[in-house]
């Protein structure tokens, strides 16, 4: 009987989101249009729906290109910023251990479930924290721990990290993500203040830490302490 169940349970899960997936598929096929080459970044847009990490009344936009209200005046991320961030994150030397900061609903975390063999994910506000963990859990990722805390602090009892996810915007990276990044380490992370950011890549060249620009973004902005 249980095991009866749980079949009509995934079916019927496999049934409502058939529509989701080939709205999916359209989005990644616009995303590689767009200029995303990195197969694994579209292959892992591919496996993760989208729209079970938003609120159902706008699961019907999950699969256009913006970014969507997720409550507590946060925003999931736009899909083509997203995979653009995951790129540059997935560039040689590829990461192991990554840590995200700002994991908001989730569903970047989950596609760095599918990417890296080591997640850790830092979050600010506790409701969303706990709203992460929900729509995470169905994906039983084995290899993605969660906290709740301020991530401009880092992780340090997890470090040292080959590369560091941000998704909140600040004028300058805090010391301790540096401290807390393998020598070969990178900080992908959006820097600026509200009038303009851009999306930037932090590494070291010649044991000098170095940043590099990439295009124009529009973030929430990196908030001290939790709530
Ligand atoms: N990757 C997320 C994006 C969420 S928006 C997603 O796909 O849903 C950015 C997130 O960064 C918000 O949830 C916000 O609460 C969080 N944030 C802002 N400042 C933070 C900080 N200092 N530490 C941890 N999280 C922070």
């Amino acid at each position: 009987m249980a095991h009866q169940l749980r079949w009509q349970e995934a079916n019927e899960t496999e049934r409502g989101d058939a529509p989701f997936r080939r709205q999916r598929d359209a989005l990644v096929q616009q995303l590689a249009a767009e200029g995303i080459r990195d197969p694994r970044v579209l292959d892992a847009m591919r496996q993760v729906p989208r729209h079970r990490f938003v609120d159902a009344a706008l699961q019907y936009q999950a699969y256009a290109n913006v970014a969507l209200p997720i409550g507590h005046r946060q925003t999931i991320s736009q899909p083509y910023i997203v995979a653009r961030m995951l790129e540059l994150l997935l560039a040689p030397p590829q990461p192991n251990k990554v840590l995200e900061i700002g994991v908001g609903c989730g569903y970047q975390t989950a596609l760095l479930a599918h990417l890296v063999p080591e997640v850790f994910g830092v979050e600010r506000i506790q409701a969303l924290f706990e709203q992460a963990k929900a729509n995470l859990r169905p994906f039983r990722f084995a290899n993605v721990r969660l906290k709740w805390g301020d991530g401009a602090a880092g992780l340090p009892e997890a470090a040292p990290f080959d590369a560091i996810l941000v998704a909140a915007a600040c004028a300058k990276p805090p010391a301790a993500w540096f401290e807390q990044l393998e020598p070969h380490g990178r900080i992908v992370a959006p820097m600026g203040d509200e009038t303009a950011q851009w999306l930037t890549v932090w590494q070291q060249k010649n044991g000098q830490w170095v940043a590099e620009t990439v295009e124009p973004v529009r973030f929430v902005p990196l908030v001290a302490g939790v709530e």
